[in-house]
């Protein structure tokens, strides 16, 4: 028998997780983030599931690009980091990609750059969240430079991220939109803001264009619950199985470091998974797994290849009994919670040995 590990991915469910994120924004149109190979669901698989329903996708880098084209995608995808290297720019134009500008060397890269059809540019201004960006002053400046190079550029949007749209105050997050609002409408441009958290609870934010990213994979990034109308499925179930059960007397170990010591007469059971498929290893003891269905907590330190869970509460499981990681039945922002950490990294951080089995 193969190692039961696995990450099914359903993709149906991504499809409605896309559908919800776009009835949420009836004027914008939604391009799906499926940058790092899709928050680890595999980018080109959930590009050809959203084929003909998302009008463009996005991604960090011209590798990611050129992997989607390569796979047949034709859909527009926007690189959300522009590019690297101002040779990419051949790489741009042949592929029909959309690229963010920046930073200076971009714009001059763009401007110096003679393609044989103008290049859609989305220009990004920093309201706050201080990664990538230029001022209101350098933006403007910079529109207006572009605005003049017509056989260089089209399409021109203004891009720009908020850094606190899922906090439950939301103060930095209208003090951000305030400011690019003002400058969207002092310079006409349509706009491209909301990521997921503001997808789901600023319609304010929402533009010409939004960007949600982890709600189409059925995460919840908001600080709270979910809005009462928003239903969004887990599309990554990662699934193995116990591979040994042992009993244990009361005040005996388990695992690396000996964290976890038994209270009572207790069965222990191995799951094929650890660290090395990419299940954090700072998931703490109690950190949740489903046996057959049944909630059981995590007892000792994750290793390499296995985690340990105590199952002495189900009676029926042995080796061979289901086990669900996360997905279907379990939230991967729960476990994420108990890793002191985000469903992103969870999702992201699945490693290539684990199969990805497409439902
Ligand atoms: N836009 C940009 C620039 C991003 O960096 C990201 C993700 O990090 C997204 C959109 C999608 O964000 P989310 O996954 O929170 O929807």
């Amino acid at each position: 028998m193969a190692r039961p590990l696995r990450a099914e991915i359903d993709l149906a469910a991504l499809c409605r997780n896309y559908r919800a994120a776009s009835a949420l924004a009836p004027q914008s149109r939604s391009m799906a983030v499926l940058k790092a190979d899709a928050y680890g669901h595999g980018a080109l698989a959930c590009a050809r599931a959203l084929t003909g329903l998302a009008p463009a996708f996005a991604v960090a880098t011209i590798e990611e690009a050129v992997a989607l084209r390569d796979g047949g995608i034709e859909t527009p995808i926007l690189l959300l980091e522009g590019i690297f290297e101002a040779a990419e720019l051949t790489t741009v134009e042949a592929l029909s990609l959309w690229q963010v500008v920046h930073s200076e060397w971009q714009l001059e890269a763009v401007l110096a750059y003679r393609p044989r059809r103008p290049l859609p540019v989305w220009l990004k201004f920093d309201a706050g969240m201080h990664r990538l960006g230029f001022s209101a002053d350098e933006l403007r400046r910079h529109w207006a430079r572009l605005r003049q190079a017509p056989e260089r550029v089209t399409d021109l949007h203004l891009i720009s991220h908020f850094s606190s749209a899922d906090l439950a105050d939301d103060s930095a997050f209208q003090n951000q939109h305030a400011q690019v609002r003002a400058l969207g409408e002092a310079l006409g441009a349509p706009l491209c803001l909301a990521n997921s958290p503001a997808t789901l609870q600023h319609p304010r934010a929402h533009g010409a264009w939004n960007r949600p990213g982890v709600m189409l994979y059925g995460s919840n990034p908001l600080e709270g619950a979910l809005p009462a109308q928003v239903n969004l499925e887990p599309v990554m179930t990662l699934r193995s199985r116990l591979i040994a059960v042992r009993t244990l007397e009361a005040g005996e170990v388990v695992g690396y470091g000996g964290r976890f010591r038994t209270r009572r007469r207790s069965r222990i059971g191995v799951v094929a998974a650890g660290y090395g498929d990419g299940y954090d290893r700072h998931a703490r003891d109690g950190t949740p797994v489903l046996v057959n269905g049944q909630r059981c907590p995590i007892a000792g330190r994750v290793s390499m290849d296995m985690l340990t869970v105590d199952i002495t509460e189900v009676a029926a499981a042995d080796v061979g009994s289901e086990v669900v990681l996360w997905g279907r039945g379990l939230d991967v922002d729960e476990v994420a919670g108990h890793c002191d950490t985000i469903a992103y990294t969870l999702l992201t951080g699945v490693l290539p040995r684990v199969p990805r089995v497409y439902l």
